[in-house]
């Protein structure tokens, strides 16, 4: 009885070490769920109804990260030199975010995410301005062209690109560049600087035949940005750089000194304005698993917007809004207890990842931000401050 014992207690342990061996081997850990997961194939849009809460704006600006997500934020906060200054991050009203997912599904690209925001309505995969039945959707700059704002986009990125066209353009042809940059100089926008890419390829034109495009509306700036004395912001103006030129806070111009001028533009003139950012840096830097260019992108995107925080503090009618269209690469900062503090820079993807991604605010309307389920929502509520109507009916009733 005693010898039965230890044999079955030995077969015990080898069958046990055995087990441990196999799953060691071919990787298999208990905590690991070896299914996909099945989301949620939700499509309903829930019911947002709009309710006076506060004043509204005078100004909006709004800055997209384009693939920015709570973990490149993480970074931004683990790695930043602080010397007295508080965190832009921490300067927010309202902290949330927002799920970013296209219409059919819990994947995006920047095409239908950046629609969404901009025009309230949830759409699919490449589509830029019109709805999933490619139905034509007026965008927040349009609306705001129509009650007499001035309004501009700031990219570091192609003036083409699918956020920036997003706000300007509607169009199932995310690469049909030469038809972009047409809707964009047949727009009412006041104001555009950005990249020209992939030059003379397929259905992009030669830099000549893009600016000859945009000269149409705008009055084209060379690189000092300066306009003309007699041309004195009379007209809408273009800045227009060539691929890669805009890069980090080392190359010039910048998103920084981009947007400064952005802003003297936009405040000089009697109008209220919304203005459009872009930084494609976390998308581009993403999408290659490129760790120090997202520690550059992200420097350039904490000046841009302590300049866009500060501006909002001293003008105090303009309300600040940074999100990000969708994250990109499942970037972790991983921490090694042997090597601690130090930290480490994991990637999970080279594309896009399902994670919800920030939405802050600041300045006057920033509490109508606070309880954004999803994208279009942004839009939804950025159409309603822009909108005279909303407000009127609110005034009569005080
Ligand atoms: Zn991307």
């Amino acid at each position: 009885m005693k010898n039965w014992k230890k044999i079955s207690l030995l077969t015990t342990v080898i069958l046990l070490g055995l087990l441990f061996s196999i799953m060691y081997i071919f990787n298999i850990s208990v905590s690991k769920p070896s299914f996909d997961i099945e989301f949620s194939p939700e499509r309903v849009e829930r019911e947002v109804n709009f309710e006076y809460k506060e004043n509204k704006p005078k100004n909006i600006i709004i800055f997209i990260a384009d693939g920015m997500g709570f973990s490149h934020l993480s970074l931004a906060l683990q790695t930043q030199q602080l010397e007295n200054t508080v965190s832009v991050w921490h300067q927010f009203d309202v902290k949330g975010w927002h799920d970013a997912r296209s219409y059919y599904g819990p994947l995006t690209d920047s095409e239908a995410s950046a629609t969404a925001m901009a025009t309230g309505t949830s759409t699919n995969f490449g589509h830029i301005g019109i709805d999933k039945d490619q139905k034509p959707l007026q965008n927040i700059l349009e609306l705001a062209s129509h009650w007499q704002y001035n309004t501009g986009i700031v990219t570091d990125s192609y003036v083409w690109d699918g956020t920036p066209a997003a706000f300007s353009a509607h169009i199932r042809n995310e690469d049909d560049a030469r038809s972009i940059l047409k809707q964009i100089a047949a727009s009412e926008i006041d104001l555009i600087f950005g990249e020209l890419e992939d030059v003379g390829e397929d259905d992009v034109p030669e830099e000549s035949e893009s600016l000859d495009i945009l000269r149409k509306r705008f009055l084209i700036l060379d690189k000092s940005l300066e306009v003309p004395a007699n041309d004195s912001f009379l007209k809408p103006i273009a800045a227009i750089f060539k691929e890669d030129e805009i890069q980090d806070m080392n190359s010039s111009p910048n998103l920084l000194t981009l947007t400064e001028t952005a802003l003297t533009y936009m405040s000089s003139q009697d109008k209220p304005f919304v203005l459009l950012l872009e930084s494609e840096e976390m998308d581009a830097a993403s999408h290659e698993n490129d760790s120090k260019r997202v520690l550059n992108g992200l420097k350039s995107i904490q000046e841009t917007l302590a300049l866009v925080l500060n501006f909002s503090k001293t003008n105090g009618e303009t309300l600040v809004l940074f999100t990000a269209d969708h994250e990109t690469g499942g970037i972790a900062a991983v921490a090694d207890f042997d090597t601690y503090p130090n930290l480490q820079i994991k990637w999970s993807t080279k594309d896009h990842t399902a994670a919800v991604v920030p939405l802050f605010a600041k300045g006057p309307g920033s509490g109508y931000f606070s309880n954004v389920h999803r994208n279009w929502e942004i839009g939804y509520y950025l159409k309603k401050l822009i909108s005279q109507d909303a407000f009127l009916t609110d005034e009569v009733e005080n």
